[in-house]
């Protein structure tokens, strides 16, 4: 039942007799596959990664059907950037910066602005909207205000990233009890957790690590996949919609068309025959008929 050390996995925790819970993520495959056709720089890699393993732990405490996205704005470095999950785990996420002004400074990348946590569910209908100020040292920290305005909840995050993988723990005091030594302990405990610990040791250690003392129950939890929603046929979408004119005039310049995606950067490359395809043949001029 226990995940593959590294597996893309989010696993639930609960400390037996207290009204505390836990969600770890830890993510390899799908944070590679997420940059497969993006290359950030690692101050811009690292908050794509910690935001990506916020929006899982976010999504992983809610019951619902549909998507959350996590979206940071500000007048940093690091202008936007989207990390999305859905409720069965599918993330994908994307970060637009400005080269010239980057700095391994979470308030240098962020400056000043805000981060939306949108909801949107098949039972809602109307999304759901919590929003935080930009603030505080790192993204974790303003995850945990989020909690704390959002849901009021006693939260505490940690976030993680590097080239490798991408990771989080969060431990929360359930609602309706009093908060007592056993949940500051937690989180004592969850503060204490270094940034390689929280990418490398085993969901299992950094559980009983963190819930030390306490019977600890961790469950086998689901797994996490990257998954964009372009397709080729989404991209042909927007061919048709550009126009034939448009399109087999970029296809005479160019020898091809190319579409990127704007949220994984994957290129769709269209060559004559699949503009062909498209639009049919290129129109011939209605010459007069002789009878
Ligand atoms: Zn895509």
């Amino acid at each position: 039942m226990s995940a593959q050390p590294g597996g893309d996995r989010v696993r639930r925790f609960l400390l037996e007799g207290h009204p505390v819970r836990g969600q770890l993520v830890q993510l390899e495959s799908s944070w590679a596959a997420m940059r497969e056709h993006a290359h950030y720089p690692e101050p811009v890699r690292d908050l794509l990664g910690e935001a990506m393993a916020a929006a899982v732990l976010l999504a992983s405490t809610l019951k619902f059907e549909g998507s959350l996205a996590l979206q940071m704005q500000g007048d940093g470095a690091v202008g936007l950037l989207v990390a999305q999950c859905t409720h069965d785990f599918r993330v994908r996420g994307v970060a637009r910066y400005d080269e010239a002004r980057i700095a391994p400074d979470f308030a240098v990348l962020t400056g000043r602005g805000r981060i939306a946590v949108t909801i949107e569910s098949v039972e809602r209908g109307a999304p759901y909207q919590g929003i935080v100020p930009l603030a505080g040292n790192s993204l974790a920290e303003c995850i945990d205000g989020y909690f704390a305005t959002s849901e009021q909840l006693p939260t505490r995050v940690r976030l993680a990233a590097d080239a490798q993988r991408a990771a989080g723990l969060l431990v929360q005091h359930l609602p309706g009890a009093e908060v007592d030594a056993v949940w500051e302990r937690t989180c004592e405990r969850a503060t204490g957790v270094h940034g390689q610990e929280l990418l490398y040791d085993s969901c299992e250690a950094l559980a009983r690590r963190v819930g030390a003392g306490d019977d600890v129950r961790l469950f086998a939890g689901s797994p996490v996949a990257f998954e964009c929603r372009c397709s080729r046929e989404r991209v042909l979408g927007v061919l048709r919609a550009l126009g034939e004119e448009e399109v087999q005039g970029v296809l005479r310049e160019q020898g091809k068309v190319t579409v990127t995606c704007d949220f994984c950067h994957r290129p769709y490359v269209f060559d004559a025959i699949d503009v062909t395809q498209v639009f049919g043949p290129p129109a011939v001029p209605v010459t007069d008929r002789i009878n």
